[in-house]
């Protein structure tokens, strides 16, 4: 049933290059956001008309680059979702003093993406995330948590 691509250069391939010349030019986190020493990401995917994605969880340290762009997990879609005005909007209801009290924000976006755009039949992506975003202050002393391969979440509605 898949049509075989005549490009040589998918467009998931073309996406990915394009977010990492971005990612390599953001600054770094702890320029941007000196008062944040940990800043986590968990990005849950609801796709309504086939298998839902694998959920994503990332931490983000000071030396990360401070880029909050993720591609749609879809493979044919060329879309991502960015949560640059969620994270600013959280890092700025933490307060800029090293006693930043940690702070947490969720929210929903839906991919603006479209699958396969350079053939027929090509159609808005039905990916929507749900993320949320914790921030650890700068008075925080516990050791950065190593993740483990994370596990397969529970399907639960967390506030
Ligand atoms: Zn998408």
């Amino acid at each position: 049933m898949k049509l075989a691509s005549r490009k040589v250069v998918s467009v998931g391939a073309q996406r990915r290059m394009q977010m990492q010349a971005a990612r390599a030019g953001a600054p770094a986190l702890r320029e941007r956001f000196p008062q944040v020493a940990r800043l986590s990401i968990e990005l849950h995917f609801e796709e309504r008309n086939g298998r839902t994605p694998s959920p994503q969880q990332h931490t983000l340290f000071p030396a990360a680059r401070a880029f909050f762009r993720f591609a749609c997990p879809c493979a044919e879609c060329d879309g991502d979702f960015d949560l640059t005005a969620a994270v600013d909007a959280l890092a700025g209801t933490a307060g800029t003093g090293r006693r930043a009290a940690e702070a947490a924000a969720s929210g929903r976006l839906q991919c603006e993406g479209w699958r396969a755009r350079e053939r027929a039949g090509s159609r808005p992506c039905s990916i929507e995330l749900q993320y949320s975003l914790r921030l650890g202050g700068a008075s925080e002393t516990d050791e950065p948590q190593l993740q483990p391969a994370l596990p397969p979440v529970e399907k639960r509605a967390h506030r």
